[in-house]
C-alpha cells in the first residue's frame, strides 16, 4: 500500500476497511450484495460512504471511486477513454459500472503512474481489446518489476500524448520526476477538468503529507514540477481538479480527522502544493546560510513554527521528518 492520504486518517479507516472485509468472511474482499450494492462502510461515522460509486463530473465525464482510490472515464460515440483500473478488484468493477451507461467497448486505458495501488486491474479492459498508454518510464518501471495484476502498456511517449475518440481528448503531460519517475497529469478536451494522483488532492494543498518519509517522492524536482503545472492550469484555464483520492482532512471546528470526498475542487491545489515545496525547500537552503549546523537544521525549522498555522493537520514530527530530506536536498541535491 503506497500512500493513499496525506494524513493519519488513512491509518484508522484503513484498519476499519480490513475489519469490515475479515468479518464478511472474505479474505481482503468486502461483501458484495445481490444487486451489486456494497453496505455502507463505517456506519454510524459523520460520513458514511460505500465501497465504490459513480459520479458524473461533467455531460460525459465519470469519476469512479473505489475504496479511497479514483479514476475517470470519458464517454463518447465510439468507445471509453479509461484511466487507472485501480486493483484487481476494482476493475471488473469499474467495467460492469461503465456498462450501465454505455455499450460501447473501452478503447483506451491510460496510467497516471507506475505505483501497482493505481494500476492493477486492468486486465478486463485488456479482454474487450483496449489500448494500453503510459509515460515510457513507467512502462520501464513495470517491465523491471512486473506484476500479475498490471497490464503491461501497449504505447509509451516521453512529455505529452493526446488520446483522440469520438470528439473528445485527454491529453497526458509529464513534467518530470514527483512523485514516482513517470507521473503524468490528465486533462480532458471537453471539461477542461485536471486530474491527479498523488502530488496533491482536492479540496486542501496545505494538507500535512501523509508521510513524509516516503521514497517515492522526489522533493529535488517538486518546485519545477508544480511550477510547470501551475503553468498548464493557467494557459489552459484549468479551474477544476479530479482527486486521485478520496481525501481526509481535519473538521475545522473539532479538529478532529474526518473523510471529505474531494472527488472535484478548486485548482487552486495546484498553486497551494507549490507554495508549500516551495517554503520547505527554502527554508532549509536558509537556514543552512544562516550557518545552523545541517544537523540541527531540522529542529531549528520546527522550532520556528515553520507552516504551523498554515498546514492543515500540522505534525511537528512529520515535519521534522520533511526538513531532514530538505536538508539533504539543500547540500546534496538530492
Ligand atoms: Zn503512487
Amino acid at each position: 500500500m503506497k500512500h493513499i492520504l496525506h494524513n493519519l486518517v488513512a491509518f484508522t479507516l484503513l484498519a476499519t476497511l480490513g475489519s469490515v472485509a475479515l468479518a464478511s468472511g472474505h479474505t481482503g474482499r468486502a461483501q458484495v450484495g445481490p444487486d451489486g450494492e456494497v453496505p455502507l462502510l463505517m456506519p454510524g461515522t459523520k460520513m458514511p460512504f460505500k465501497l465504490w460509486e459513480v459520479e458524473q463530473v461533467a455531460e460525459n465525464v465519470y469519476a469512479f471511486r473505489y475504496s479511497f482510490y479514483r479514476n475517470f472515464f470519458v464517454v463518447t460515440d465510439e468507445g471509453v477513454i479509461a484511466t487507472d483500473p485501480l486493483s484487481a478488484d476494482a476493475g471488473p468493477v469499474m467495467q460492469r459500472e461503465i456498462r450501465k451507461i454505455t455499450d460501447k467497448p473501452v478503447k483506451y486505458v491510460a496510467y497516471s503512474h507506475s505505483h501497482y495501488d493505481h494500476v492493477a486491474g486492468g486486465q478486463v479492459f485488456k479482454d474487450e481489446g483496449a489500448t494500453f498508454i503510459s509515460q515510457e518510464t513507467c512502462k520501464a518501471n513495470l517491465e523491471e518489476n512486473p506484476n500479475p495484476d498490471v497490464v503491461m502498456p501497449d504505447v509509451t511517449f516521453d512529455d505529452y500524448y493526446k488520446i483522440e475518440l469520438g470528439g473528445d481528448a485527454v491529453e497526458l503531460f509529464y513534467f518530470g520526476p514527483s512523485h514516482d519517475n513517470c507521473l503524468v497529469v490528465m486533462l480532458i478536451e471537453s471539461s477542461n477538468h485536471l486530474f491527479l494522483t498523488d502530488i496533491a488532492n482536492p479540496p486542501d494543498g496545505w494538507a500535512m503529507f501523509y508521510n513524509p518519509a516516503i521514497s517515492e517522492d522526489r522533493p529535488w524536482h517538486m518546485v519545477p514540477f508544480f511550477t510547470r503545472l501551475q503553468q498548464l492550469v493557467e494557459e489552459r484555464g484549468i479551474e477544476t481538479v479530479i482527486g486521485g483520492h478520496m481525501a481526509g482532512s481535519f473538521d475545522p471546528v473539532t479538529n478532529r480527522p474526518m473523510i471529505v470526498k474531494g472527488t472535484t475542487g478548486p485548482a487552486t491545489v495546484v498553486e497551494q502544493k507549490l507554495g508549500l515545496w516551495t517554503a520547505v525547500t527554502s527554508a532549509a537552503r536558509d537556514e543552512l546560510a544562516a550557518g545552523t549546523p545541517p544537523g540541527e537544521v531540522p529542529d531549528r525549522i520546527v522550532e520556528k513554527g515553520l507552516l504551523k498555522d498554515k498546514i492543515s493537520g500540522y505534525d511537528p514530527e512529520k515535519m521534522r521528518i520533511l526538513m531532514q530530506r530538505m536538508t539533504a536536498l539543500a547540500i546534496t541535491g538530492e
